[in-house]
């Protein structure tokens, strides 16, 4: 498994950082996106991905910088999957998300050669916002749905916990975090493998490698040559456990989601302010990174990888980047104004580096096991088994 950060920033792409995608690339090659910020698509295009292996899209929230890109990506999917048979989209966000992108495939007149699906996860009462009524997320889509839209599933929370997938491999659960609109983080979980048949051991017994093997690792007995009945606990070890990955949405308080994060392999939180902005950053739904720190040590944690940027970060600039700023008398970086939107924040006129957020979290997990990084954009990350070796 491994992640690929598409989009490491929050409220606006600029040409220098992208907003919130993460990829999550399986070993058979398929890729499941969390969340779609504009431009979602040409960080696609740019990274190691095809887009033809995206089959399944899932959104922590329905502010833009998490949601903006996906009628794009979805239309340029349609170019890739054309040969694809009983290929289905399958999306996954909250209430709402359903209707939105109906309403842009529709309205924009889009055709797809291949069907999609909204399953849309019902927020609990306490996840509401006040004058939530008057926002409409309830109401049906002005038109019919697009010709290719299949019927979703509407996912309630049982016990705070949303069954997002069950399949063969791997489970998805999402939980819910607080922030400024119903928003949820998701817990991709491996299922667990068989442990490994000690072939040593049933050699020692007498048994040869071929079928018999095949039987043992079904969980069925088998009897030796000699007549000795061999239990499957006698010759295979215990199970592997599968990876764990926990994707959260913005916030600024992901407690109530803690159990079922808890000993995930990596969590990806957002760190959208320094931690002398932490007031700030929580009057606006976020975190900083001592927050996203002792979070993830309360989760036990492996790793914790930090995204989701206010634009007055700026990556550590390259020697050739430092001359070349020189040579101009001035940083070269578009500032836009941007008032009331999510995530923006005003004074852009100090430029501060990503390094400053990751010194911060460094020193609130010093002493602990767990390791912290600083997601950039196209940046992979392999998450190994435990048994692998460390992250
Ligand atoms: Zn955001
Ligand atoms: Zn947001």
């Amino acid at each position: 498994m491994k992640l690929v950060f598409l989009g490491t920033a929050s409220c606006y792409p600029t040409a220098h950082r992208a907003v919130s995608c993460t990829a999550l690339k399986f070993e058979d090659g398929l890729v499941w996106l969390f969340d779609c910020g504009e431009g979602s698509q040409i960080q696609v295009q740019k990274s190691s991905i095809r887009p033809s292996k995206i089959t399944k899209i899932f959104i922590t929230h329905l502010h833009g910088d998490h949601l903006f890109g996906i009628s794009g990506l979805i239309c340029t999917l349609g170019n890739q999957v054309m040969d694809r048979k009983d290929f289905v989209l399958e999306i996954y966000g909250p209430q709402g998300l359903r209707r939105y992108v109906r309403e842009v495939l529709c309205l924009s007149r889009s055709p797809l050669p291949f069907p999609y699906r909204v399953h849309e996860l019902i927020p609990m009462d306490d996840q509401l916002p006040r004058k939530w009524g008057t926002w409409g997320i309830n109401q049906e889509a002005a038109g019919p749905p697009h010709p290719q839209e299949l019927q979703g599933r509407d996912i309630c929370a049982e016990n705070g916990v949303w069954d997002v997938l069950q399949d063969d491999s791997v489970s998805v659960q999402a939980g819910r975090v607080k922030h400024r609109v119903p928003t949820f983080g998701y817990v991709i979980t491996e299922n667990p493998r068989p442990g490994k048949l000690n072939v040593e051991k049933l050699k020692e017994l007498g048994v040869k490698p071929g079928p018999l093997y095949a039987t043992i690792k079904r969980g069925e007995e088998i009897t030796s040559p000699s007549g000795q009945v061999i239990s499957p606990v006698d010759v295979i070890g215990p199970p592997i456990l599968g990876r764990k990955i926990t994707i959260l949405g913005d916030t600024y308080n992901s407690d109530q989601m803690l159990d079922i994060v808890r000993n995930s392999d990596v969590i990806i939180h957002e760190a959208t302010l320094e931690d002398a902005m932490r007031e700030k950053a929580i009057e606006n739904g976020h975190s900083t990174p001592s927050m996203a720190a002792e979070y993830a040590l309360r989760a036990d944690a492996r790793k914790l990888i930090l995204y989701h940027f206010s634009q007055r970060y700026k990556s550590e600039p390259t020697e050739e980047g430092k001359q070349e700023k020189k040579e101009q008398g001035e940083d070269g970086i578009q500032k836009l104004e941007l008032e009331d939107q999510d995530d923006c924040f005003g004074e852009e006129k100090d430029v501060s580096y990503v390094s400053i957020l990751l010194a911060e979290a460094r020193s609130a997990l010093e002493c602990s096991k767990c390791s912290v990084i600083i997601a950039e954009d196209l940046m992979e990350v392999d998450v190994p088994r435990r048994h692998e070796g460390s992250l």
